[in-house]
């Protein structure tokens, strides 16, 4: 996607084992940032080599199919490569929170983990999504500015009027940006009322913007489903 600047591990959701967890590289000048690492990525990063090309990590949330293969990464990066993974943190917040996750199975996260702050991640950007996805879980989407293309990944979120209203906003706050400049990567389900944005919420919004869905089975979209998807875009 985008000229190779993008590069999914997965796009599959939880039950998702043969698609893998949907989880992404993205190429900026300043680093490569791997956004989510679930479960069922680790052996799949490893096999595709995509595991040697990760410098940063983002996480979206710390459900298992978006963090669950943080630790082994972790592990990898410095007994592999001698070098400690930089989690880019939105804000101080959420690193309070994985500093607390990963002091439930590391006594000393720095000789694994250093946090970078969004300022020194440059073209980064965040949006919280808290309680949008599953109830007191905390939540972001993130954006990526490359070249003049904002792309936007929503992590999970069952709430697609805050997608179009932060669309909206990036929109009215930066003169000169159209809306042919997004490219809007979104989550998907084909159940309604799941956590997850419904397939025919997401048709509405590609009515708009450049839409690819993922975290989902694409091969078993109903035969109504006009969505594209990254698992066919991505290859
Ligand atoms: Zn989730
Ligand atoms: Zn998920």
């Amino acid at each position: 996607m985008l000229n190779g600047r993008i590069k999914f591990a997965g796009t599959g959701n939880m039950r998702s084992f043969d698609l893998g967890n949907s989880s992404m590289l993205v190429r900026m000048s300043f680093g490569n940032v791997l956004v989510d690492c679930g479960y069922a990525n680790y052996e799949r990063m490893i096999k595709s080599k995509l595991i040697d090309e990760v410098e940063y990590l983002m996480i979206t949330h710390l459900h298992g199919d978006h963090a669950g293969s943080i630790h082994p990464l972790l592990l990898y990066l410095r007994y592999q490569k001698n070098v400690r993974c930089k989690i880019i943190v939105p804000d101080n917040n959420f690193k309070k929170y994985l500093i607390e996750y990963f002091s439930f199975f590391m006594s000393d996260y720095t000789k694994y983990v250093e946090f970078v702050d969004l300022k020194h991640a440059p073209g980064v950007g965040f949006f919280e999504t808290t309680g949008l996805h599953s109830n007191r879980i905390v939540s972001y989407a993130y954006t990526f500015r490359i070249g003049r293309r904002f792309v936007y990944y929503s992590g999970d979120l069952g709430d697609i009027t805050a997608t179009e209203r932060f669309l909206q906003w990036v929109l009215n706050y930066n003169p000169g940006m159209q809306i042919s400049d997004f490219l809007v990567l979104h989550e998907t389900s084909f159940i309604e009322r799941s956590g997850h944005t419904y397939y025919k919420d997401l048709m509405r919004l590609a009515e708009k913007y450049e839409v690819y869905a993922y975290h989902c089975d694409h091969r078993r979209a109903p035969k109504d489903c006009t969505l594209k998807f990254v698992a066919d875009a991505d290859k």
